[in-house]
């Protein structure tokens, strides 16, 4: 089975086609600018040369039918007609609570995901946008909804639920719902493959640092607790995005600089966190960059990123009276060797035991990165969320199809 992988933004959108049979990345891209004049469809056939086409293109329902042709081009193409894709599954970053698991795209899902506007307003809409455009297109495939929220859904109350007026609760779900669920579950499945061990007997903390950041508790295989809220604004400090603070900063720094509802939330999702400690950039090699050369701003913001990371891993461990497995994934925790040692050496108390050799070798592939004599197994895993999509759809599809 063919499988188109989608993921639409506000104006973008990002697919991959797997081929199913051998799970094989048969093509994948990006359409960037759409809405914008010269959108650019950047394509990448494997085993053959990237193409940038730069058009216009101002809806999402053209950027697929743009897509569709380039996966079907004589030239840069790897499929003979779009009859070959049997399902597209679509990443969708908010399920709130209706979504435990991956759905079928029909008329009810599609509802409750409109439902959800208000939970998610930058960027549900845009992965409405994306199911439409791929309706549109094809209109006789099934789809399918993968949502990053859903592997949090196992949360209980006490992790969930945050210490104000319960109405607030009822009336607006506002509750902590974490992200990144979809990577969480990869990485902590392929850890448990990785060890050779059931992960039902696991106590795994899995570590997903890229620009966005969080952190999750994973007991048995299902997430307990995760450092991402009722928004992605929570939790650890991120490339531009503050994480926890004094929620009373809020309405007082309002006060202070006359900051209106936007002002404030784009400060503390824009313009905060590494950035703004550092002064100089929100992606961790330059910050890297900065300390070697003894910049004092980009020292203090790697010491405030690390700090705050490793006080969420031995909260964790607290939180689930031990830690069997830690992994590291995504572009900061897979490639910043620096970051993984800085953690690691003040995590002795816990068992933990680096192997300074293994953390400093780069691959693609899940390595162990600690000593044969560490009580915490530590792991690299590359996460891979297009392929739980691919996945998903799959399964979802294949047992639709046997009803
Ligand atoms: P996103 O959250 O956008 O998916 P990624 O998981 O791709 O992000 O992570 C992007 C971040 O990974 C970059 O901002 C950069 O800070 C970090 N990164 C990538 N390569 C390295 C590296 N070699 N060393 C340190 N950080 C890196």
């Amino acid at each position: 089975m063919k499988i188109l992988v989608i993921n639409a933004g506000s104006s973008s959108l990002k697919y991959q086609l797997y081929n199913m049979n051998d799970e094989s990345v048969l093509a994948k891209g990006l359409v960037e600018r759409i809405g914008m004049d010269s959108s650019i469809l950047t394509h990448k056939p494997a085993g053959k040369q990237e193409v940038s086409e730069v058009s216009e293109i101002l809806e999402h329902i053209t950027a697929i039918r743009k897509v569709l042709s380039m996966l079907t081009h004589e030239e840069h193409g790897v499929i003979a007609s779009i009859e070959e894709i049997q399902a597209v599954g679509h990443r969708v970053v908010h399920g709130g609570e209706a979504f435990k698991a991956s759905a079928l795209v029909d008329d009810a899902a599609k509802a409750e995901i409109r439902r959800l506007f208000d939970l998610a307003p930058l960027h549900n809409p845009a992965s409405m946008m994306g199911i439409k455009a791929a309706e549109t297109n094809m209109p006789n495939v099934p789809q399918v909804v993968v949502f990053d929220t859903a592997f949090h859904q196992t949360m209980p109350e006490k992790s969930y639920l945050y210490a104000i007026p319960r109405v607030l609760y009822n009336k607006y779900k506002v509750r902590r719902y974490g992200a990144h669920g979809t990577s969480h579950e990869y990485v902590s499945q392929a850890a448990a493959t990785f060890l050779d061990k059931p992960i039902e007997e696991l106590k795994i903390i899995t570590c997903h640092i890229g620009n966005g950041a969080s952190v999750t508790a994973v007991q048995g295989g299902q997430s307990v607790d995760t450092s991402m809220g009722m928004t992605p604004l929570e939790g650890l400090m991120m490339g531009t995005r503050s994480g926890d603070l004094d929620p009373a900063i809020v309405p007082y720094v309002m006060n202070k600089e006359e900051l209106s509802v936007s002002e404030v939330n784009s400060m503390l999702n824009k313009h905060s966190g590494l950035l703004a400690i550092s002064g100089v950039s929100s992606d961790m090699r330059e910050i890297t960059e900065g300390m070697d050369k003894g910049e004092a701003n980009a020292t203090l913001a790697f010491e405030m990123y690390e700090y705050r990371l490793r006080k969420y891993i031995g909260s964790y461990a607290a939180a689930m009276n031990g830690v069997d497995v830690l992994v590291f994934t995504a572009g900061v925790g897979e490639n910043s060797v620096v970051l993984r040692q800085k953690v690691l050496e003040q995590l002795t108390f816990l068992g933990v035991k680096l192997d300074a050799e293994l953390n400093a070798i780069r691959s693609g592939e899940p390595r162990r990165i600690s000593a044969p004599d560490s009580r915490v197994e530590v792991l690299v895993i590359p996460t891979n969320e297009e392929l739980v999509i691919a996945r998903d759809t799959h399964n979802i599809v294949t047992a639709a199809n046997q009803q």
